[in-house]
Order: structure tokens, then C-alpha cells, then sequence
């Protein structure tokens, strides 16, 4: 047998992103995708149009410095621009984040189940995955996840709101996680649902990089903002650890019309929390009615809702396909909902309504 070229040895190991899938067509029937937490509204205003000016000079390159957007991120956030890094959405983030702190063998901690990119991308990385079980009612075991830091821990991620269980955690449980972990591990707060959240004590991530010397978080305009096409999400962290990032990004990632979208998107602010809070009423519209249909669903935070179906999960998302949406099954565990149209969600009030589990 010839030799041929052998990647990694951790390559094989990546497992592989279940995207969520599009409805089936059905005639004479509207299907929703409800399996990607998008935003179902149409671009913010002036978006498009930035996006098409944008479009026009598709012949140049992009700004690899993102000098307008690092701009208007400084501006809107009043954070300095060395503390910023942008890229190909905050999955790209995370890999990179995985890229600079990583050695092969080291670990990252994380919350499971929480969002399936931090495997893939921590495998990418040769760095091994340490999961904490999420507690019974879908929160982060912020205890069990401090007591899991070693010698080796590199990253620990909270993920809050946390996809896809959707309870996100609170300042003061914050604040006593990142007092236990040492300075010399980096504390990624994945935010990026961070515009959904409606609680007490919710946490400010802008206070907490900046009371910290090993905080870094990570946003995105995909969920909120209704960019996930362009891919753009971006993060904030002191200067060395945000420099960290930009230096293993790749050269040129973020679009010219990605970054004219987001700066756009970021003057938008009105309208943009005006269709938050929408689809948020929608979403504690759904919570209540399945609630009231004796399920039983763990705090909404995010644009999405959790159903914890168990064993039959895979009836569970085939009777939602017959009704024409497509929601997110994980087998053996559970569904994710996205909050969509409100056609889709009285689609989902019916079909919890309906489903025996
Ligand atoms: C959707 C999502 C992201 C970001 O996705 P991008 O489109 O890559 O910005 C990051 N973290 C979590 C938990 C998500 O659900």
C-alpha cells in the first residue's frame, strides 16, 4: 500500500456539526425553520444598503484591520479598540480562543450539554474536552465546573444564556466562579444571546472583562442582530489576550459586507430592541402556554425554548415536521425550539399541546 498523507491524529476525532436542518416542503402548507436559533425579521433598517455599497467594491479585499468596525464596537461599548477582535462569527472565536491558549493535551472545561461548536473546535485544537453535566434543571454547575479546573486547564467557558438548555447565570454566580478559577486560566463568557435575557441579577459582561485580568467575552451578530448569513461576531477581552485572538485569525476573514452589515447593525440599536423584546414576549408567550400544557421547560433566556423529550425526541421533532416546523433534536435528550414567526410558534403551542411524551 502507498503511504498517503496523514492528517492529525486529533482530525479523525472531530465530531461532526450537526447543522439544523430546513423544513421538508409541504404543499399548500408555509414551513418555518426553527432549528438554528435565526432571527426571523428581514435585515435592520440601512443594513441592506450598507451591505450592497458594500457589495459594489466586492473586487477589493476586505479591511483585514476592521478599523470601521473595531471603531464603532470602542464607540457603542466604550471599550478601547485594542480590546476588541472581530471575526467569521464567535464560533471562529472560540477556535481561535482554543488556537492561542491551547497546548496539544491541555484543557478547556465546559458546561454539557451546551453548544456543540465547543467539541468540535476544542478537538480541532488537540486540547481535551473536560464536560460538566449541566445541573437537572439545564443550569451550569458553576461548582462542580471551578472543581474541575487542574493543572493542565487552559479556558473554561460559561455559556449564558446556555444553548441549548436556555437558563443563563447570574452576576453574583459569576462573580464567585471567577473568583475560584486562577488568574492564569482564561474564563470565556460565551454572550451570545446576551440581548434576550430578561432576569434579576443578569450579568454585566462589559463589568466583569473589565474587573478581571482572565475574562474575555464573546458576542455575535448572527442571533440578535440577524446576521448569521454574513458571519461576523466579535470579542472583548484585554488587550493581550484580544491581540492573541487577531494574531491566529485569518487574514481577511471577515468580509467588506460583513463589516459594513455590523457597523450598520450597530446604529440600529433602536429597532433592534424593539424586535428583542418582540420576539422575548413571544418567547414567554410560548414558555407559559407548554408550561401550561405540563411541560415542564427550564428558564428561557435565550431566543429558543428546551423541551426536555427524552427518549422520544425523534417523534417529538417528526411530529413537529408534520406540522411544518423543523425544530433541533438531540436523540435520547431533548429538543431545541427556536422563537420564530408567530405562526410557527402557535405551531409549537399546538404541537406541546398535543404530543404525549
Ligand atoms: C449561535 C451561537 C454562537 C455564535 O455563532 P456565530 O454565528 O458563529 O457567531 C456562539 N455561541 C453560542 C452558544 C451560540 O448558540
Amino acid at each position: 500500500m502507498p503511504q498517503t498523507p496523514q492528517a492529525r491524529r486529533n482530525v479523525s476525532e472531530i465530531p461532526t456539526y450537526v447543522p439544523g436542518k430546513p423544513p421538508t416542503p409541504r404543499p399548500g402548507l408555509t414551513t418555518f425553520k426553527l432549528s438554528s436559533n435565526e432571527n426571523p425579521y428581514p435585515p435592520l433598517p440601512g443594513v441592506l444598503d450598507a451591505a450592497m455599497s458594500a457589495a459594489a467594491a466586492m473586487n477589493r479585499y476586505p479591511d483585514m484591520g476592521n478599523s470601521a468596525l473595531y471603531a464603532a464596537l470602542s464607540d457603542t461599548l466604550d471599550v478601547p479598540v485594542d480590546d476588541t477582535a472581530a471575526a467569521t462569527g464567535s464560533v471562529a472565536l472560540i477556535y481561535q480562543l482554543f488556537n492561542a491558549f491551547c497546548e496539544p493535551g491541555d484543557e478547556v472545561v465546559y458546561a454539557w450539554r451546551s453548544f456543540e461548536a465547543y467539541p468540535i473546535a476544542a478537538t480541532a485544537a488537540a486540547a481535551v474536552s473536560v464536560r460538566v453535566p449541566v445541573l437537572a434543571d439545564g443550569r451550569h454547575d458553576l461548582d462542580s465546573m471551578a472543581a474541575a479546573i487542574t493543572d493542565r486547564t487552559r479556558v473554561v467557558i460559561v455559556c449564558t444564556p446556555n444553548n441549548p438548555t436556555g437558563p443563563a447565570v447570574t452576576q453574583s454566580e459569576l462573580d464567585a466562579f471567577v473568583a475560584r478559577v486562577p488568574s492564569r486560566v482564561l474564563v470565556v463568557v460565551d454572550e451570545a444571546y446576551l440581548e434576550f435575557v430578561r432576569m434579576d441579577d443578569a450579568i454585566d459582561g462589559l463589568a466583569t472583562y473589565r474587573a478581571h485580568s482572565n475574562v474575555v467575552l464573546t458576542r455575535t451578530f448572527s442571533k440578535a442582530y440577524g446576521l448569521a448569513g454574513f458571519r461576523v461576531g466579535y470579542a472583548v477581552g484585554p488587550a493581550p489576550l484580544a491581540a492573541a485572538l487577531r494574531a491566529v485569525s485569518l487574514p481577511f476573514g471577515v468580509s467588506s459586507v460583513a463589516q459594513a452589515a455590523a457597523i450598520a447593525s450597530l446604529a440600529a440599536s433602536d429597532a433592534l430592541f424593539e424586535r428583542v423584546d418582540a420576539l422575548v414576549a413571544e418567547r414567554d408567550r410560548v414558555v407559559g402556554a407548554v408550561r401550561e400544557a405540563g411541560w415542564e421547560i427550564p428558564d428561557a433566556q435565550g431566543n429558543f425554548v428546551w423541551f426536555d423529550s427524552g427518549e422520544r425526541t425523534a417523534a417529538f421533532a417528526a411530529a413537529a415536521d408534520e406540522l411544518g416546523i423543523v425544530v433541533r433534536p438531540f436523540a435520547g435528550e431533548g429538543a431545541r425550539v427556536s422563537i420564530g414567526e408567530t405562526e410557527a410558534n402557535n405551531r409549537l403551542i399546538s404541537l406541546a399541546q398535543t404530543f404525549v411524551l
